[in-house]
């Protein structure tokens, strides 16, 4: 499985559309401080779930709108889309944010919750020990973790998360 395609319209330092093809294998993003190297992962991280301000290194969603600049004005909604492949099949996700709405994610166009978004996640290996966000800052994270905060990430980095979330609910029901 691969990434195709990141776009991103109007998304944090993104005003505008944007679209970033990338083909199978490794790719490293470079750039000057402040270009929005950071601001391309957490696109990633939003279309795939994020849903933290925090780990969006922002205090509110809003704030992931793109707020404009000299040569363009605010806008009012984000959007970014990932195109995934592989060799067999191929697929969309969508995330968009606005003010009014809150926001809301499709897959190959039909509307999803983040529940949905979760188990989907699973039929592409977008979960567990295949993928894995490593942020600045993240390694010296988890050094300081208490026992239970770290039981509880590598449980979501190993895909069992889950099946405590499920056992929770079923035992609430
Ligand atoms: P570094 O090399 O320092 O890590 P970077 O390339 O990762 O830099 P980012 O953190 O992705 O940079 O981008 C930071 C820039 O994005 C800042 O200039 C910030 O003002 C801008 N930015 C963040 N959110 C928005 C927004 N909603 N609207 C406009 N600009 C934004
Ligand atoms: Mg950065």
């Amino acid at each position: 499985m691969y990434i195709a395609q990141l776009s991103l319209k109007d998304f944090k330092s993104f005003g505008g559309s944007h679209e970033l093809p990338l083909a199978p294998g490794l790719t490293a993003i470079v750039g000057p401080n402040g270009s929005g190297k950071s601001n391309l992962l957490d696109g990633l991280r939003w279309v795939l779930g994020e849903g933290s301000a925090g780990r969006l290194r922002v205090t509110r969603q809003q704030d992931l709108v793109f707020q404009g600049c000299a040569a363009l004005p605010p806008a009012k909604e984000a959007e970014v889309a990932l195109h995934l492949r592989d060799e067999r099949r191929r697929a969309t996700v969508r995330r968009r944010y606005d003010a009014e709405g809150g926001g809301t994610i499709f897959v190959d166009g039909n509307r999803f919750r983040l529940q949905d978004l979760e188990e989907w996640k699973r039929l592409w290996h977008l979960e567990g020990d295949r993928f894995a966000f490593i942020g600045q800052g993240e390694v010296a994270e988890v050094i300081h973790q208490r026992p239970l905060q770290r039981r509880l990430h590598l449980e979501g980095l190993f895909g069992i998360d889950v099946y405590r979330k499920k056992r929770d609910e079923a035992a609430e029901r």
